[in-house]
Parts: structure tokens; C-alpha cells; sequence
């Protein structure tokens, strides 16, 4: 009998935000002290265990062929086990990463352990991934990777796994756990319900990866996946779709069947929830703690402007008060700096924020990231602050930096009026209140806002240092 090929599946963290909240410059750079202080504070976050598992990767680590054997490295916690001996090296490559992601493929190649890359970078940009990988996955590699696997046993690995369909998530395909350290995480309870949008806003890539048609996994495998879930793990669980409330019949009917498991759960929906109501009761009675909303913009204009037009702005205060009033904390994301906005836009989130008393505000500012509508449309207009062309410049980071000129904002003006926003919404006191009066997960979104208060300080130093430097 051939020998086990091992099978390693690499996650990278970000830069910054919750990967591990730090300054995109060097701290020697802006103060030892304060650098100090921000490793010190770093350990405290990652150990108060914001992090959640790559649901990708725990997807593709449940794939089971005989003869090979699949683990899972989460390099936010360890270090690449250069010690054993691996057949291939699996690499989740995110655009924001893509330069680590690189780097590490490149040094696992000279030390001729063969590497295999997927994810959402791979999707997009196939072709700038080549140079880098012996095998490239794009696309959704649910049933691909099986492939993958079965000729690895082989022997016969291929350079590229390609679909021209997504995979029909109707299918059964059962999530397994077991190659996680369930102590590092917030929880491991992630649970994907779907995928899909039928929406194009243009800062967005999802419907550009995963589709316009909503793919939903059969009810009873979801249900049947929790009841497994919750014998080894008590912790809250993630619903993992972009908005479970997109199919209103599905999810009624899925959360109906939830309810007696008696779970506690989050997860992003729209705002188009405020007005479903029956949907609403039901995910308040199965245990819904928190749902993440993307208001992105109050701004008619900003909402034309990048075809975020599935609510009007008018109807989101009403909307999120009746969320709320069912028991259910909001986290409601913005992104400032859209092509409608103004100086004036910050007094209006403000504004916004107070009247909806929202539980966990995220203030974004626009990011062009490759591949998208937006990115497109800035490049061709001269307004990318970065270089297009180098695939890799582009790097993930929460709010710490500028990527390209507002239209009608100048630069210096934008970076005041966003650091004087964020200096209002995010102190300790708010984060406190916040807490106290969020209608479910009281601590959750009090340590969420002090985790903010934090990394918000983060992106105006980021700010200052980029503006100093002339960008
Ligand atoms: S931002 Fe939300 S609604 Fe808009 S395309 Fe992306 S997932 Fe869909």
C-alpha cells in the first residue's frame, strides 16, 4: 500500500484589524513606548479570542479520499511547520495577502514541497497567481479539491482544477471540526447556510465570486450540522451567508426548525429584515444574539453612485429600531468616503448613530480592492493611490489607510473630518454604554467597542503618518 500523502491547508493573517490589531508602519517609527503598548494590547485581543476558523478551509480539510491525510495551520497562532515533511501545501490566497501569500509559496517551492493555490485572490487574478503555485484551484473548490486530492494520490497532480459551474450546495457535504484547536477561536461553531448575492454594489466583490443566484445548502443538513456542532462545542454559532434573510421561505423555515436546539447565534442579514416580520420573531425566538448590517451609506447619492440600492435610506432608521426592539443587537457597517459624500456626511453617521442607537458601529473607509467595479472605475479616473498595475500593492487594513482620492473631499480634509468621527463614536464611555444597553451579547458588544476604540486609535496615528508623508 502506497504511503499517506499529508495534505497541509495554510491560513494567513491580515496585516491588521482582527487579525491582530497593529500599526501598518513601523512602530520603532512612532514611538517605543507606544509600540509597547500595542504588542502588549495585540496579545490581550488575540488571547481574548476574537478569532474565528477559515470556514474555507475547514470546508476543504473535510474532503475525505483515501490514502491521504488533511491538517490545517492558522498562522495567526503558529508558525508554518517547516519540520515535517508535506506531499502539498494548500494556500488560502485573500487579495489584501497576496504578497505573504507569494512569498510563503515561493519559499515552499525552493524547498520543493509542492503548493496549491486557492481563494478568492486565485478567483480573480488566476493568471498573476501562476508564477507561484504548481497546482491553482480558482473558483469555488468544493468538489474540485477532491480531485485535487485523488490525483495527489495518484500521483498525477494537474496545474490548474477549474469548474465553469458553482457547486450545488444542495448537495450534502457534512463540515468536520476535527482538524481545529477549538481553545484558540471565539468559537468553531461556523455554519454556512449559503452563498451568493443578487445585488452588484460596486465596492463588493461577492456576487463576483460566489454569483447573482442565491445557493442555499438543504435545510436538514444544516440542522443535522448544528445538533453535531453543539455536542462538542457550547459556544455561540456563526451563520456564514451575506444575508440569511435574502430568502425569507428558506430561512423561516430553517430558523423554525433551529428553534428547539435552543442555540445562540449571529449572523449578516439586510435591513430589508426591519419589514420581514415574521422572519424577524422567528430569529429572535431560535437564539439570534447580533446580526451584522451593511448600511454602507445614509447618502442617497453615495447609494446611486455605487448601486448599493436594495434600501433607501430613509426606510434604515425605522428598520433597525424594529430590529432592535425584537431583541436583536445591530452591528451596522458605513463606509465613508463614497462618491456622493461630503464634509457633512460625518455629522450625519453621528447623527445616525445616536437616533438608532446602534450597538456596534463600523466606520469603513472606501477600499478599492482589486478586481471590483470600484477598483475599475478609480483606476480609469486617475484616483487609485496605489499602483494598479502591481496586483499586490493593495493590503487589507481597518480604516489605518487612504487607497485613493475622494471626489469631492481633498485628502487632508478627508483624513480630519473621518479621525474627528471616529474620535466621537469610539471612547471608552460609549463602549460602556453601548454594552449596557445592546437588547442581547451585552459583553460581546462592550468588548467589540473597546477592541474598536482601540484600532480606530490605530487608523488616525496610520492616518497622520500617511498624510506626513505625503501619501
Ligand atoms: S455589499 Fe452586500 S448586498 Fe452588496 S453585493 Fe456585497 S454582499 Fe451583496
Amino acid at each position: 500500500m502506497p504511503p499517506t500523502k499529508k495534505v497541509l491547508l495554510v491560513f494567513l493573517p491580515s496585516e491588521s484589524g482582527v487579525d491582530g490589531a497593529r500599526s501598518l508602519y513601523s512602530e520603532k517609527e512612532i514611538n517605543p513606548l507606544l509600540g509597547f503598548f500595542n504588542r502588549s494590547l495585540r496579545t490581550i485581543i488575540k488571547q481574548s479570542q476574537f478569532a474565528i476558523p477559515p470556514l474555507s478551509l475547514m470546508i476543504l480539510s473535510s474532503v475525505e479520499v483515501p490514502g491521504v491525510r488533511q491538517s490545517i495551520c492558522d498562522m495567526r497562532f503558529e508558525e508554518f511547520p517547516w519540520n515535517e515533511k508535506w506531499d502539498l501545501v494548500g494556500i488560502s490566497v485573500q487579495t489584501g495577502m497576496a504578497k505573504n501569500a507569494f512569498a510563503l509559496a515561493d519559499k515552499l517551492r525552493s524547498a520543493a514541497i509542492p503548493v496549491a493555490l486557492g481563494g478568492a485572490h486565485v478567483t480573480l487574478f488566476p493568471e498573476s497567481c501562476r508564477p507561484h503555485a504548481d497546482v491553482l484551484v480558482p473558483g469555488e473548490a468544493d468538489d474540485l479539491w477532491k480531485e485535487v486530492l485523488t490525483d495527489l494520490a495518484a500521483g498525477i497532480l494537474k496545474p490548474l482544477y477549474r469548474s465553469d459551474n458553482f457547486p450545488d450546495l444542495g448537495r450534502s457535504r457534512p463540515v468536520s471540526k476535527t482538524s481545529l484547536i477549538k481553545r484558540r477561536y471565539f468559537t468553531t461553531n461556523l455554519i454556512q447556510t449559503g452563498r451568493g448575492c443578487q445585488y452588484s454594489c460596486d465596492f463588493c466583490n461577492v456576487h463576483l465570486l460566489n454569483g447573482h443566484t442565491l445557493r442555499r445548502r438543504a435545510i436538514a443538513d444544516v440542522v443535522s450540522e448544528v445538533a453535531r456542532f453543539q455536542q462538542d462545542d457550547r459556544r455561540i454559532f456563526f451563520f456564514v451567508d451575506d444575508s440569511i434573510n435574502a430568502d425569507p421561505v428558506y430561512a423561516l423555515e430553517l430558523f423554525r426548525k433551529l428553534t428547539p436546539l435552543k442555540i445562540r447565534w449571529f449572523g449578516q442579514a439586510t435591513t430589508t429584515l426591519g419589514q420581514q416580520h415574521e422572519l424577524l420573531k422567528t430569529f429572535a425566538n431560535s437564539g439570534c444574539q447580533a446580526l451584522l448590517v451593511g448600511i454602507e451609506s445614509i447618502e442617497a447619492k453615495s447609494r446611486s453612485a455605487h448601486k448599493k440600492n436594495q434600501n433607501r435610506a430613509g426606510e434604515l432608521v425605522r428598520a433597525i429600531t424594529t430590529i432592535r426592539d425584537a431583541g436583536i443587537s445591530l452591528y451596522g457597517s458605513f463606509i465613508y468616503g463614497l462618491d456622493g459624500d461630503t464634509v457633512d456626511t460625518p455629522a450625519a453617521i453621528l447623527d445616525f448613530i445616536h437616533e438608532t442607537k446602534l450597538d456596534v458601529p463600523g466606520i469603513n473607509i472606501l477600499r478599492p480592492t482589486p478586481g471590483t467595479q470600484v477598483f475599475e472605475r478609480l483606476r480609469e479616473e486617475g484616483r487609485l493611490l496605489f499602483d494598479p498595475l502591481d496586483i499586490t500593492a493593495y493590503r487589507y487594513s481597518f480604516g489605518q489607510e487612504m487607497l485613493y482620492l475622494p471626489k469631492n473631499i481633498s485628502l487632508d480634509a478627508f483624513i480630519e473630518s473621518y479621525s474627528t468621527l471616529t474620535r466621537k463614536v469610539f471612547t471608552i464611555k460609549n463602549s460602556v454604554t453601548r454594552g449596557l444597553s445592546a437588547p442581547r451579547a451585552k459583553s460581546a458588544v462592550m468588548l467589540f467597542n473597546l477592541f474598536y476604540t482601540h484600532l480606530y486609535g490605530l487608523s488616525r496615528r496610520d492616518l497622520q503618518h500617511q498624510r506626513e508623508n505625503n501619501f
